[in-house]
């Protein structure tokens, strides 16, 4: 069975899918949703040889060869127009790289394939890379997975321009709406953290005013979200 965060990926992802799994490691998402028959095939991408060797060995154990292939390539290179791929799920990394890999993978996304991307950390470069490119995120999901909070989201392409205010994209459309209390918890944690961090930068006057004021931006925006309970 999955963790906690990959158990929230999963569920974000549409039955039926032919799925491309990008750093897939083990290939313990796209093997429990063939299992599952949520989806109807996969490709496990990896850009090194040991976790592309450990998504071939979880294949062979579950005798999935014939609905899952492994296969060794950079980002979004290992899928071939001929796959028919309708979901790319790229899970468990920074959101910088993902939204790197998304930028060099672009020719992979002219049949506007839907995203389902979880971002470790940096998930507002990930919400804003989406808007930029006319993805709009139609569902969102928080979770806490052994001390960490996990934020994880569906996007889906669109004609229409896509905005979300500032707040939404820290924040998350869906999951600044909903304010649930694992959100709650997060942020507060947060807060703690960055109200701590501003301390340490006004005690020592050595940093630049624009970080500082950064940082005291960031501690409003955090106190606001919180205490607004709608
Ligand atoms: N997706 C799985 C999960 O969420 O549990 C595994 C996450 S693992 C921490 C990140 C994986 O991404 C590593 O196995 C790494 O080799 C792979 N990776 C990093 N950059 C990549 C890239 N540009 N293309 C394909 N895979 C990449």
């Amino acid at each position: 069975h999955l963790s906690r965060r990959l158990q929230a990926v999963a569920e974000l992802v549409p039955r039926a899918a032919i799925l491309a799994d990008i750093g897939s490691d083990h290939a313990y998402l796209p093997a429990y949703l063939l299992q599952q028959q949520v989806i109807q095939a996969a490709i496990a991408g990896e850009v090194r040889p040991g976790p592309l060797a450990n998504a071939q060995r979880e294949i062979t154990k579950l005798e999935l060869q014939s609905v899952m292939q492994a296969r060794l390539g950079d980002g979004l290179a290992v899928i071939e127009p001929d796959d028919q791929v309708d979901v790319i799920v790229i899970a468990g990394m920074g959101g910088e790289l993902i939204t790197d890999i998304l930028t060099d993978g672009q020719a992979k996304l002219a049949n506007h394939p839907v995203l389902v991307l979880q971002p470790n950390v940096d998930e507002n470069t990930v919400r804003l890379w989406l808007m930029q490119h006319q993805y709009q995120i139609t569902a969102e999901q928080l979770v806490e997975d052994s001390g960490h909070f996990y934020e994880m989201m569906r996007a889906e392409f669109t004609p229409e321009p896509v905005t979300l205010s500032t707040m939404e994209i820290n924040f998350g459309p869906y999951l600044l709406a909903v304010k649930s209390s694992t959100f709650q918890q997060k942020w507060h944690s947060r807060l703690q953290k960055s109200q701590a961090i501003l301390r340490q930068l006004e005690a020592s006057q050595s940093h630049p005013q624009a970080k500082i004021t950064a940082m005291r931006q960031k501690v409003t925006a955090i106190q606001e979200v919180l205490n607004d309970n709608r």
